[in-house]
């Protein structure tokens, strides 16, 4: 059997999603066929794709037809039941595997790949009662954060455990499902590493990125994160033997909490990951491209940054009143829009994103903000001037004036203690 596949032959992908559409994007550029398996028509890959098999993603027989199409099969999404990928690892190379999803999938599992291994990770114990939450709640301690083992991302299935008195309502907010407990982390930061490894072992790390989620979603990503070299090293040596423990094939994302200088994993996933949209446009070799030529075992391109980048999220909640005008975005030349062509948009729905270009990535994050706000301002201007909004219950206070000044975990520190002073001083 080849080992490497040309262009002419076929990309298999599970999943029809945004990452699956950037990939057929990649693809399809360097002269690759796509099949996608995805359940409807308007799903954001769909379009891009050769040939399209209707199908939920547990649908073993459409699955097969898939592989059947396609030269290698991939997946846009580590909720792929391992079961499924080890059926179709018959008929065709699995990238990632089946042995591969079955450690990620389950955050119990990799868990205690990541302790079998040895990399550093949060304090966490499995439960599966209310009852063995309460005890696990002691050998963690307050805060901590209770996790679904299952199906969970973006802070889906997560509750935030402060006090004994909020154990029996989180474990209803997971559902009452297995879950894992973790400490609560007091992280200055989280990155993550991107790394693309090859059937041969060849790996290849683009710069470290540096995120900020707001209520437990990722909203913006800076590259190069303003992290010390050692520790970035470090970092890279932390995913480095995850990807070789667990023999990956294809892009792989780490994301790690930095505490002073000491790293913890958070969250592995194996494939190209949000955090790494970034390297579309910043990068001389996408993640996607990145990802297809892993899987189709052809030489790995070139990770190098082009431009420092600052990529921002657009959610569904931008749409609320219908498409947002593009042009505060359109405009900049440093700025480069990507919408994923999803047609229902809904609140905390990923739309699309922002990417801009700028030797210095802190003003770039400056700029990005103020465009979601001019992209938001119609929305805000529709609130102002709601009915609603001018009525005011007999007797309620009018709130004193607030002065606030807008700094944000990527401002520099003598912008953020100036920013404190001036606080300080207007008392
Ligand atoms: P996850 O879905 O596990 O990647 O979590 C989403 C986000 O929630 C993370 O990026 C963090 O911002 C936050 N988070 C998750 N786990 C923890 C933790 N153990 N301690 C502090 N923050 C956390």
């Amino acid at each position: 059997m080849s080992t490497h596949h040309l262009p002419g032959a076929t990309v298999g992908i599970i999943g029809g999603g945004q990452l699956a559409r950037m990939m057929a994007l990649e693809a399809r550029r360097m002269g690759y066929r796509v099949s996608v398996l995805a359940p409807r028509a308007d799903d954001p890959a769909v379009p891009l794709a050769d040939l399209w098999i209707p199908g939920q993603l547990d649908d073993v027989e459409a699955a097969q037809r898939l592989a059947e199409s396609a030269d290698v099969v991939t997946v846009d999404s580590e909720h792929v039941p391992a079961s499924l990928l080890s059926d179709i690892e018959r008929l065709r190379p699995v990238r990632p595997s089946a042995a591969v999803l079955r450690t990620i999938q389950d955050r119990g599992e990799q868990r205690r790949f990541l302790e079998r291994i040895s990399a550093p990770q949060p304090r966490c114990v499995a439960v599966d009662s209310v009852a063995e939450l309460a005890e696990a709640a002691n050998t963690v301690g307050f805060p901590c954060v209770l996790k679904s083992r299952h199906a969970g991302y973006d802070g889906k299935g997560q509750a935030v455990i402060r006090s004994a008195d909020q154990l029996e309502a989180s474990w209803e907010k997971v559902g009452r499902a297995p879950s894992m407990l973790e400490e609560f982390v007091p992280f200055d930061a989280e990155i993550s590493v991107l790394l693309a490894r090859a059937p041969n072992g060849e790996m290849r790390f683009y710069p470290a990125a540096y995120n900020v989620h707001r209520r437990h979603v990722l909203h913006a990503t800076m590259a190069p994160a303003p992290i010390e070299r050692s520790v970035e090293q470090d970092a890279r040596e932390i995913a480095r033997s995850i990807a070789e423990e667990l023999d990956h094939v294809g892009m792989l994302a780490v994301e790690m909490f930095l505490v002073g200088s000491k790293l913890l994993v958070n969250e592995v996933a194996p494939r190209p990951h949000n955090s790494g949209h970034y390297t579309f446009g910043a990068c001389a070799t996408s993640q996607f491209e990145q990802h297809v030529r892993a899987v189709l075992g052809l030489p790995l391109g070139d990770p190098s940054l082009s431009r420092p980048a600052v990529m921002l999220n657009l959610f569904g909640d931008l749409w609320r009143d219908g498409n947002p005008d593009w042009m505060p975005v359109l405009s900049r030349p440093e700025a480069r829009l990507h919408l994923y062509g999803k047609t229902e948009p809904r609140p905390g729905r990923k739309m699309g994103h922002v990417l801009l270009l700028d030797d210095d990535p802190h003003r770039a994050l400056q700029n990005g903000e103020a465009m979601l706000d001019s992209l938001a301002a119609d929305r805000s201007r529709n609130q102002w001037s709601s009915p609603t909004g001018s009525k005011r219950a007999a007797g309620t206070r009018l709130s004193p004036i607030c002065i606030a000044l807008k700094i944000g975990a990527f401002s520099r520190p003598a912008t953020r203690k100036a920013a404190r002073r001036q606080l300080s001083s207007t008392g």
